[in-house]
C-alpha cells in the first residue's frame, strides 16, 4: 500500500486525482503500477486500476492474472470493478473507502456480487487514514 500511495502521489503532480495501485504476482512481488491519468492522457478509462491490470498482463503474459493482487488506495468504482472481475484476479486490497461511488462494498458491492462468475476475495481498510489523507489534502488544495 506504500508503494500505491507512492503511485497515488505522482497523479496528484499531473493534476490528477490521487489515486495509486500496485498489482502483486502470486509470489508477493510487484508486477506493475498504475495512478490515475485522465487528466494527463484525456482517457476517461485512465483509473490507476485499469492502468496496473493492463501492465501487470503485459508482463504476466496473458490477460489471466490468477492468484495475483491488486492494491489500490482508493475504494475501485464500477468500471474498475468489473475489469477486475474480468481479470480473473484473486485478492483486491484497498485504502480509503469511497461512498459516493465505491463498487467494491460502499454504493455497490461488484466484486462479491454472487451472480459473477469470479468474485475476488475483498480486503479493505489498509492504511485507510494516509489514503483518506491524501485525497482530502488534494481536493482542499483545489
Ligand atoms: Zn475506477
Amino acid at each position: 500500500m506504500r508503494q500505491a500511495l507512492y503511485e497515488a502521489a505522482q497523479a496528484a503532480s499531473a493534476g490528477d486525482v490521487p489515486v495509486g495501485a500496485v498489482v502483486l504476482g502470486p509470489d508477493g512481488a510487484p508486477l506493475a503500477t498504475g495512478h490515475n491519468e485522465r487528466e494527463a492522457t484525456g482517457d476517461p478509462t485512465a483509473h490507476a486500476e485499469v492502468l496496473a491490470l493492463r501492465r501487470a498482463a503485459a508482463v504476466f503474459g496473458g490477460w489471466r492474472l490468477t492468484g495475483c493482487t491488486l492494491v489500490v488506495t482508493l475504494e475501485p468504482c464500477t468500471m474498475c470493478a468489473g475489469a477486475l472481475v474480468q481479470s480473473r484476479i484473486r485478492r483486491v486490497v484497498y485504502g480509503a473507502r469511497d461512498e459516493k461511488a465505491g463498487a467494491a462494498g460502499s454504493l455497490w458491492d461488484v466484486l462479491r456480487d454472487r451472480r459473477l462468475n469470479h468474485r475476488p476475495e475483498v480486503v479493505h481498510g489498509v492504511l485507510e487514514d494516509a489514503c483518506a489523507a491524501q485525497l482530502t489534502a488534494f481536493f482542499r488544495e483545489r
